[in-house]
């Protein structure tokens, strides 16, 4: 992107920051799709609380490019929620991103890469193909909140990163407010969440959380590791960091 552009996108991005601070994730992701319209995408893991955004999505846009990492490490469950939650919500357009073959014949053979260096796996399973697909794009929208605490805790609700714009609709909603929303639309739960998985992610990186726990415990769970990757800001001219989940 031209360097004039970036200026004038970092700036949308911050009168919108600005603008939205407060509002309502519905009138979030109403600007979002009247700024960026075919330009802007969802990403999604189809965890423990995704049901939220991607049914206030599926009102605003049902045909918004809902992008799904199938790292290949995934539960079973998940699979089998995102197949279901997609059709229940009337999303059209939810596309797969699985990790290329090349890298994974380079750099995983075995698929036992997540044992000894889960940055490298990340790397190649969940921000290289997210990477591919976010290049059509101009804009996209996670899933992330600030309760969820760590690097999360002082989430703008639109923020510029690495030249494209991040609307995180969701940033002010706590617990509180999600399960709310859930049972007033009554959304299906993901099913793991009733065995103590309140944050989901790939099988050998998560494990159930104890009452009273972070609701991101039980991810990388005796790790200093906390985010995957997809949403550390890169230094310039390098390819990409590791280290943000969706
Ligand atoms: Fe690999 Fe674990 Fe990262 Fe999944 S969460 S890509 S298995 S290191």
């Amino acid at each position: 992107m031209a360097f004039d552009t970036l200026e004038r996108t970092g700036s949308l991005a911050s009168r919108l920051d600005a603008e939205l601070r407060r509002a309502h994730p519905r009138t979030v992701l109403e600007a979002a799709v009247e700024s960026f319209g075919d330009k802007l995408a969802l990403v999604s893991s189809f965890g423990a609380e995704s049901a939220v955004l991607l049914h206030l999505a599926a009102q605003v846009k049902s045909d918004i490019p809902v992008l799904f990492l199938d790292t290949g490490m995934l539960f079973g469950q998940t699979l089998d929620y995102r197949q279901q939650l997609a059709e229940r919500l009337g999303l059209t357009d939810v596309r797969d991103l699985r990790p290329a073959f090349q890298d994974l014949a380079v750099g995983d053979p075995e698929a036992k890469l997540w044992q000894t260096d889960t940055d490298a796996c990340c790397h190649i399973r969940k921000v290289l193909p997210l990477d591919r697909a976010l290049s059509g794009f101009e804009a996209w929208i996670t899933g992330r909140k600030r309760f969820h605490g760590g690097d999360r805790l002082h989430l703008p609700v639109v923020e510029f990163a690495d030249g494209q714009v991040k609307f995180n609709p969701l940033a002010n909603w706590g617990k509180a407010d999600l399960d709310a929303y859930a049972a007033q639309y009554d959304l299906p739960a993901h099913p793991l969440v009733a065995n103590g998985f309140p944050s989901l992610g790939c099988w050998p990186c998560t494990q159930p959380v104890e009452d009273g726990q972070d609701v991101r415990a039980g991810r990388w769970k005796g790790m200093d590791k906390t985010e995957c990757g997809i949403h550390v800001a890169r230094a310039p001219g390098t390819p990409n960091n590791v280290g943000g989940d969706i």
